[in-house]
């Protein structure tokens, strides 16, 4: 089957799939996204990313020229359109735009694009062995510039960490705020273990707030354990019995070092693999 792009309510080839280079999106990163997980033929938490599509879009006063449940609609509509079963979407909202310079109100065509595709973020053995991490000395983004709450087009601080990580011969990095706390990573949040308690940073450390993130403290509640959400430093994950990640994308992936000092036993540990477990189970639904 190929693959049929969606732009604007209309369907197209990849080939054929494209965008003007005028469009404020390519010249300034300016737009927002969701990227979303097809397990079983359906999307993962549709709502919840809608939302937080449609409250990005809010906070950078970009106006999405579709009702919420006509692109829900369109989302269904194209995952089916492209045969998915599994796979991954990516929906983009651009400011559009037809001429050079700043001004957002002069750009009176957003494009609304779905891409249907698949994705393997990590190689598989770092699921069973767990990731090795590196601290970026790139800082993110401070909430009163670009809140990190907004899902933008503009990853490029979130890439500036990840050349660090992968120059590092690692595959992710953890960001700090300008407080020196633990934030996230450059796309997935992350949790430590220390004892029976699960602990991620607050939304106030600066952080998207994760839809896998929530989905995984909910099930860690459900099945008895303490969640905590509170400021971390690079040194509670020194001393954490464990560490994983999150993300749509990722999935929950564990990570078992960081910045050359081995967490815990440096093997994914229990219970890292029974949330991963509940989540694999819960997405199986
Ligand atoms: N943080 C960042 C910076 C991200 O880009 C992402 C998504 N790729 C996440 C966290 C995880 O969010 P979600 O679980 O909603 O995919």
């Amino acid at each position: 089957m190929t693959q049929a792009i969606y732009i604007n309510g209309e369907y197209f080839s990849r080939e054929d799939a494209k965008i003007s280079v005028y469009d404020h999106g390519l010249l300034y990163g300016d737009g927002v996204f969701e990227g979303m997980r097809i397990y079983s033929g359906k999307v993962f938490a549709l709502e919840d990313h809608m939302t937080r599509l449609y409250e990005s879009a809010r906070a950078i006063m970009l106006d999405i020229p579709i009702k919420i449940d006509a692109l829900t609609t369109a989302v269904n509509e194209t995952v089916a359109k492209n045969g998915l079963t599994e796979g991954y979407i990516r929906l983009v909202v651009t400011r559009g735009g037809n001429q050079l310079g700043l001004n957002p109100f002069a750009c009176e065509d957003p494009q609304v694009i779905i891409i249907a595709d698949t994705i393997s973020l990590y190689p598989e053995k770092f699921y069973t062995e767990g990731l090795d991490l590196i601290t970026a000395s790139t800082i993110r983004n401070h909430p009163a510039a670009l809140s990190p709450r907004v899902k933008s087009l503009n990853y490029l601080n979130n890439i500036m960490a990840k050349i660090e990580a992968i120059r590092a011969g690692c595959i992710e990095a953890v960001m700090l705020n300008t407080k020196g706390e633990v934030a996230e990573c450059t796309g997935d949040n992350i949790f430590i273990v220390r004892g029976d308690r699960l602990i991620t940073p607050p939304i106030d450390a600066g952080i998207l707030e994760g839809i896998t993130r929530n989905t995984v403290i909910d099930l860690a509640r459900e099945n008895g354990i303490e969640v905590a959400e509170e400021a971390m430093t690079r040194h509670d994950i020194f001393v954490a019995d464990e560490c994983f990640l999150t993300g749509s994308a990722a999935e929950v992936i564990p990570a078992v070092k960081l910045d050359g000092r081995v967490i815990g036993d440096g093997k994914p540990g229990p219970m890292t693999q029974k949330l991963n477990a509940a989540f694999r189970k819960f997405v199986a639904r």
